[in-house]
C-alpha cells in the first residue's frame, strides 16, 4: 500500500505542504534546541494502524476490547524506558500515556497536588517551562506558584538562595528543570533543598533526556519522586511526553494520566515510544549525545571567539543562549534575519531581559537536530561563521543570500531522510515490536 500516493490523489493540498515540509528540514539548519528529527522507524511505528485503537486504561486492564495487540507496545515502551535509564521495574514505575511534555506535567501536578497548593519551579524569564508555573498556565492558575531565577551574577541556578525561596514560600512541589539553561543541573542540591522543607520533588527533563539516558548529565531518579518528559527533544522519538516515578507513586501517577486529565492514549505514538526507546539503547546513540555535547561547546567556543556573550559563559548540555546586545540586533531581528539565510533557532530571553517577550535580547541554540545531520565540530564552525555574518550585517539581502547559498551546500552534504544516518533500521525495529 503507497499511502504517500494515496494522500496526493486524494488530498494533494495537504500532501504537498508535507512535502515542502520535508524539502525545508532537509534544507534548513535547525538550531531550535528542542526539536530533532525522528527516525523512519519511529514515524513508521507513528503512522501505524495503531491509531485506530481506543485503549483507555492500561496493558491487560482496558476499557474496551481488542487490546492485545496495542498492549505488547504499550509493555515494550514501559520496559524499555525503565532499562534505557537503568531502572528497577520493582523499584519504579513508567507510564508512556501522556500525549506531551504539559500533559505529563499537568498529570504528575494533579498526582501530587490539591488545587490552592504552593509550587516552586523556575521562573519562565530565567529559563524554564511555562507549565512550571506561569501564571497564564494551568500551573499558574490551579497553584499558588513562586519561582526561582538564576544568580544575577554568575547566571548560574543558585541553590543557597532556592533554599531561601523554599523556606520563605513553603512549597509542597519543587520543581528542576528547564527549556532553556546551558548547565548541568545538581539534582542531589534539589533533594536535599526539597527535604529542607518537606516539599516533594519533580525533575522535568524534557530537554536533557536523551543525555541522562547516554549519561553525558547526571540522573534525576534516586532523588526525584517524579521525572518527567518530552520524547521528541534529545530523546529523538515521537513527539510525546513520560513520567516515570518511585513504585509508590504508581497508582497515583497512572490514575492521574487517564481518567485524571486525558482519555484514550494515543497507541499509534506510545508504539513508537518503543522504537524511540530501543534506539536508544544502541551504542551509536550514546555516541550521538556525546556529539551533541562536543558540538554545543565548540558552537560555544567559537562565537566567545568572535566576540559573542553566553549566558553564564558557556554551555554544559546541548544548548545555549547568546546575549546579542553588543552586536546591537535584538532576538526577533535575529530570528528573521537567519531565517531568511535558511537558519532556523529562536529568540529567547536573556536572563534579567530589559527587552519584551515577543523582542528579547537573546537567541538560543542547541545542536541535537545538526549533530543528528552527522555535523562535527568542523561543520560546526562554518555555522558559527554563517550567523556570524548575518548579525553583523541583517539588513544586507545580498548577503543573506549568499548566506543561504552555502547553507544549501551545507544541508546537501548532511540529508536528513534521503540517507539513513539512524541507528535502527525500519525493519529490524518493527520486527521486534511484532515479538
Ligand atoms: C518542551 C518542554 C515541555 C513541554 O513539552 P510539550 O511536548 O511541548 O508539551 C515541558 N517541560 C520542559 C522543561 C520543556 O522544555
Amino acid at each position: 500500500m503507497d499511502r504517500t500516493q494515496k494522500l496526493i490523489n486524494f488530498d494533494p493540498e495537504i500532501a504537498q505542504a508535507i512535502n515542502q515540509e520535508l524539502n525545508r528540514i532537509e534544507s534548513t539548519l535547525n538550531l531550535i534546541a528542542s526539536e530533532n528529527y525522528a527516525s523512519p522507524a519511529v514515524m513508521e511505528a507513528s503512522g501505524s494502524v495503531m491509531t485506530n485503537k481506543y485503549a483507555e486504561g492500561y496493558p491487560k486492564k482496558r476499557y474496551y476490547g481488542g487490546c492485545q495487540y496495542v498492549d505488547v507496545a504499550e509493555d515494550l515502551a514501559r520496559d524499555r524506558v525503565l532499562k534505557l535509564f537503568d531502572l528497577n521495574p520493582e523499584q519504579y514505575h513508567a507510564n508512556v500515556q501522556p500525549h506531551s511534555g504539559a500533559q505529563a506535567n499537568m498529570a504528575a501536578f494533579f498526582a501530587l497536588l490539591e488545587p490552592g497548593d504552593t509550587i516552586l519551579g523556575m521562573d519562565l524569564a530565567a529559563g524554564g517551562h511555562l507549565t512550571h508555573g506561569y501564571k497564564i498556565n494551568f500551573s499558574g492558575k490551579f497553584f499558588k506558584a513562586a519561582s526561582y531565577g538564576v544568580d544575577p551574577v554568575t547566571e548560574r541556578l543558585n541553590y543557597d538562595e532556592i533554599l531561601r525561596l523554599a523556606q520563605e514560600h513553603k512549597p509542597k512541589l519543587i520543581i528542576a528543570g528547564a527549556s532553556a539553561y546551558s548547565r548541568v543541573i545538581d539534582f542531589k542540591k534539589f533533594k536535599e533543598i526539597a527535604d529542607a522543607v518537606g516539599a516533594l520533588l519533580m525533575v522535568d527533563m524534557a530537554h536533557i533526556a536523551g543525555l541522562v539516558a547516554a549519561k553525558v548529565h547526571p540522573a534525576p531518579f534516586e532523588y526525584a519522586d517524579v521525572v518527567t518528559s518530552t520524547t521528541h527533544k534529545t530523546l529523538r522519538g515521537p513527539r510525546g511526553g513520560l513520567i516515570i516515578c518511585k513504585a509508590s507513586l504508581a497508582q497515583a501517577i497512572d490514575k492521574s494520566v487517564m481518567p485524571g486529565t486525558q482519555g484514550g492514549p494515543l497507541m499509534h505514538h506510545i508504539a513508537a515510544k518503543a522504537v524511540a526507546f530501543k534506539e536508544a539503547q544502541d551504542a551509536s546513540f550514546t555516541i550521538y549525545q556525546q556529539n551533541i555535547i562536543t558540538n554545543a561547546a565548540a558552537m560555544a567556543e567559537a562565537f566567545i571567539r568572535k566576540g559573542y556573550r553566553i549566558v553564564s559563559g558557556g554551555t554544559d548540555n546541548h544548548l545555549m543562549v547568546i546575549d546579542l546586545r553588543s552586536k546591537n540586533i535584538s532576538g526577533k531581528d535575529a530570528e528573521l534575519a537567519l531565517i531568511k539565510a535558511g537558519i532556523c533557532l529562536n529568540k529567547n530571553c536573556i536572563p534579567n531581559d530589559p527587552a519584551k517577550p515577543l523582542i528579547t535580547s537573546g537567541i538560543r541554540l542547541g545542536t541535537p537536530a545538526i549533530t543528528t545531520r552527522g555535523f562535527t565540530p568542523k561543520e560546526v564552525a562554518i555555522v558559527v561563521d554563517l550567523i556570524d555574518r548575518v548579525l553583523t550585517d541583517p539588513q544586507n539581502d545580498e548577503l543573506l543570500e549568499k548566506v543561504k547559498v552555502e547553507v544549501d551546500g551545507l544541508c546537501k552534504l548532511f540529508p536528513v531522510y534521503t540517507h539513513n544516518s539512524f541507528v535502527t533500521s525500519t525493519s529490524s525495529s518493527l520486527k521486534s515490536l511484532e515479538g
